[in-house]
């Protein structure tokens, strides 16, 4: 299987004549190494100083002197270490992983996997933060089980921006040019070695994309960029930036992402059966794989897209309204007029109306998580209560459904442990673990990773504190010699921050809804608490505000200046230019995680689960992941379960409690020790943490929900559509038609209530209009108690109509009255997802 890499398969130089730099290249190119260190040693071996400072090993390859390289393909323990990890990687895929163990003769084949970020390494920053991670884990844990997963996303010439932070504390945005002959990706091409060109159509013009492929363990991503030079200048910037410019620049970037995505896996004849939206950015390719599927078979727009949408899964990431991205009626018409006439063969105004809210509405927006949501046969939320959340955003699509059986699930987000976790933890996991504990069911970790002993856990801690110390004095010191300010930094590094002090970390995007401010509430009561001389505590903060955000900005400053004006930098320090690299350093290494966001617009919120692998422990408001994840044997809790806006009011309360739990709980159990020196239940509870923790918010987890409860499903539902021409897809248009011609001629008739023992029989006549009975359901249907799940009952019709009404009946078991209860019609033929994909529904009263 050996595929070897040439020079000419590459962009960008690379001695290829030199034998063995080709094994060499294909190591480089292959994202895993990301998260398998074995590799780094190779790297490291080339050149030390340049290994050290990038973590890229493709940038390595290519500036590595020929001298260095030729004697190293010539050094015999060199070369067998290389042949060694060619052999792990040759094993890797072909040994089965557990989706070969577990699903290999199901028809899912291929899941393409669209997403706007991927957050892999830093090697390739294509990623602004939480996304991007989301994305790039779930690729990583998808190779180790073996889901055969393809990726779709961006390149963009320069990545998010660097953040500098100057000696007033302000932010700068640095914009380095991302040069593709640097980054691990190489020329897609064909099978006939041609570079893969596309082009697409952008409001009549022809804009060609290149495109590129990333090898991350056994799953590809493909990017797609503009900046050909046959393209005009304007057009060779739509991928300049992530998430830069204006509407119009970013339906152009989710264009290219959506329908390009889709044209680019056409001409690889790569032909998925799921295709997984991740966020609504890339909902264009419900419109495309639509198109694709009525030029083969002769099906209209409506039919293909009935058919195609079961194949369709969204996963929405927004907690608030705003978040979801969305185009004026006339961007729409520049970009989409033809394409709705030429490609969809439907009027542009019924193509506006998959997204918004009302089709009637002509000032309405186009919505792109509503066109994801009409496209999908699926769709879920990031976290138990962000899926409660999203129920009531997306409410209004489904008009008189209950907001709990507006039908979106949940998936909870997990991170991709063996990418986030220290050498140290590593270590401890193995030993009690094994190595292959991250590519199974995990069912055995909580039990195995219990046996280690109290003193390794805290030795554990001790050495990844100390590590974490050094790293946060070097960086530091770099940072402040880069903004020139004068040699007394040298003087105060080896007096900031301690080794055995009890150590919090902070970082994430500076934006006011994750409050990075709150320990700044009460300035005088955190200073005591950070210098307490017996019990000191020091912190670590880390974040970009957006660029263009005032509000993130000053929030930075606002750290700068309390550190400056009381001379705290013994105690806290503010690192700048958060990015993947630093994010390790801090997880790996910080005691407590904090997390301060308001309830509940973090979504679901990632990196407080990459501390879990490492020991550390979480201190955060019961928000996105925290909100199912505590109980007090795992970490600490703010908040009261409610939401509270931006009450300033509620800040405050919530401040006091956060310094509270920092006095009374987190300082002590960290320092009240025993006889051997260790903090029984500082390590009961990073115990607990650990064991019951990490598994369940890993992206593995993840990845195997998604397979089994989304991807499979999906997979099955759209190839029976799909069949024969989509003759089901036909049925299941015909019939959504017929039921909304009738549905405003059903008639409620007489009911009649029996009370028998211990409950009651309901009775019910309905004149149907003519509609086939067996394409609606009536149930009874009954509010939750205390605002629990409703009631839903089925009705049974009697066997033969009277006259033209049905009657129907149902016999309950309940001590509720019957008052509680009421009849209602919803349509249900052809294993439809109801109400996702019709939300007919009429009530009794
Ligand atoms: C994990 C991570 C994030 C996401 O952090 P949240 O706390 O979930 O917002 C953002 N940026 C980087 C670099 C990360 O590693």
């Amino acid at each position: 299987m050996k595929q070897l890499i040439s020079n000419n398969q590459v962009y960008g130089f690379l001695p290829t004549d030199i034998e063995g730099v080709d094994t060499l290249a294909e190591l480089a190119l292959d994202l895993r190494w990301s998260w398998n260190h074995a590799i780094d040693e190779i790297w490291y071996h080339l050149d030390p100083d340049l290994w050290m400072e990038t973590h890229n090993p493709w940038v390595v390859l290519q500036n590595v002197s020929r001298d260095q390289l030729e004697k190293l393909m010539n050094d015999q323990d060199f070369r067998q270490k290389v042949d060694e990890i060619i052999k792990l990687k040759e094993k890797s895929f072909s040994d089965p992983a557990w989706f070969q163990k577990n699903h290999l003769n199901s028809p899912l084949k291929c899941i393409a996997y669209f997403s706007m970020e991927f957050m892999l390494s830093e090697a390739l920053p294509i990623y602004v933060g939480g996304l991007g991670n989301v994305a790039g884990d779930q690729l990583k844990s998808a190779s180790d089980l073996g889901v055969p997963v393809v990726a779709i996303g961006l390149l963009y010439q320069q990545g998010y921006f660097r953040q500098v932070i100057d000696q007033y504390g302000t932010q700068q945005a640095l914009f380095p040019y991302n040069d593709p002959g640097q980054l691990p990706i190489s020329p897609l091409r064909l099978p006939n070695g041609e570079w893969l060109r596309l082009a697409i159509n952008l409001a009549e013009h022809t804009v060609w994309l290149r495109t590129w492929q990333v090898q991350v363990g056994k799953v590809k991503l493909y990017l797609m960029d503009s900046n050909d030079p046959a393209n005009s200048p304007m057009h060779r910037a739509i991928t300049s930036e992530v998430y830069g410019g204006g509407t119009d620049l970013r339906i152009q970037q989710e264009i290219i992402l959506g329908i390009g995505g889709c044209k680019l896996l056409k001409e690889l004849k790569i032909n998925p059966e799921v295709y997984h939206m991740n966020e609504g950015h890339a909902a264009f390719l419900v419109l495309e794989r639509a198109s694709n599927f009525m030029k083969e078979t002769g099906t209209s727009f409506e039919e293909a897209l009935t058919i195609t949408r079961a194949g369709n899964v969204f996963t929405t990431h927004t907690a608030v309204a705003a978040g979801f991205d969305h185009f004026h009626p006339s961007l729409m018409w520049q970009f989409f007029g033809g394409y709705a006439k030429n490609d969809l063969g439907i009027d542009f105004n019924d193509l506006l109306s998959l997204g918004k809210e009302n089709p009637n509405n002509s000032l309405e927006n186009f919505n792109m998580a509503f066109l994801a949501i009409r496209g999908s046969g699926a769709v879920n939320g990031v976290s138990r209560l962000h899926a409660a959340v999203s129920r009531r955003l997306f409410g209004n699509l489904f008009p008189r459904w209950p907001e709990k059986e507006v039908p979106i699930g949940s998936v909870t987000n997990g991170v991709h442990t063996p990418n986030w976790d220290s050498e140290f933890a590593d270590k401890i996991w193995t030993e009690s673990c094994g190595k292959e504990r991250w590519r199974g069911n995990l069912e055995t970790l909580e039990g195995d990773i219990s046996v280690v002993t109290d003193t390794e856990l805290w030795q554990l801690r001790n050495t990844s504190r100390a590590k974490l110390v050094n790293y946060t004095r070097e960086r530091f010191a770099k940072q402040m010699r880069a903004i020139a300010v004068g040699p007394e930094i040298e003087d105060i590094l080896p007096e900031i921050f301690d080794q055995n002090t009890l150590t919090l970390g902070f970082a994430r995007r500076f934006v006011p809804y994750k409050r990075p401010n709150l320990l700044l509430h009460d300035p005088e009561r955190f200073i005591r608490i950070l210098t307490n001389p017996e019990r000191p505590v020091q912190l670590v903060l880390a974040g970009k505000s957006p660029p263009f955000d005032e509000s993130g900005k000053a929030l930075i400053r606002q750290w700068i200046e309390f550190i400056q004006h009381h001379n705290l930098s013994h105690h806290v320090i503010f690192l700048s230019d958060y990015d993947m690299l630093m994010a390790e350093q801090l997880v790996q290494g910080a005691d407590v995680w904090v997390n301060t966001p308001r309830r509940p617009w973090e979504a679901c919120g990632t990196s407080g689960m990459k501390v879990l692998v490492n020991g550390g422990i979480n201190l955060s408001e019961l928000d996105g992941w925290w909100a199912e994840a505590y109980t007090p044997e795992v970490g600490w809790a703010l908040g009261d379960t409610q939401e509270h806006g931006n009450d300033p009011n509620w800040d405050a309360v919530e401040a006091d409690a956060l310094y509270q739990i920092l006095e009374q709980e987190v300082v002590p159990a960290f320092y009240d020790r025993n006889n051997n020196g260790i903090p029984e239940l500082w390590i009961k509870k990073m115990r607990n943490s650990m064991a019951t923790l990490t598994p369940k918010f890993s992206a593995n987890r993840a990845v195997r929900e998604y397979t089994e409860d989304y991807y499979l499903p999906a997979a099955n539902k759209y190839l029976k559509r799909a069949a024969k021409q989509g003759s089901m897809g036909k049925r299941i248009v015909n019939t959504k038609h017929d039921l909304r011609n009738k549905w405003d001629g059903i008639r409620f008739g007489e009911v009649s209530i029996d009370y028998v023992e211990g409950g009651f029989q309901y009775n019910i006549s309905v004149s149907l209009n003519n509609m086939n009975p067996d394409t609606i359901l009536i149930q009874l249907f009954a509010d939750g108690l205390n605002g629990g799940i409703p009631e839903i009952l089925k009705m049974e019709r009697d066997s033969e109509p009277k006259e033209e009404a049905h009657r129907y009946h149902a016999h309950i078991t309940t001590s509720r009255p019957a008052s509680d209860y009421t009849v209602r019609i919803i349509s249900n033929y052809e294993g439809i997802s109801v109400p996702l994909e019709d939300n007919l529904i009429r009530w009794q009263h």
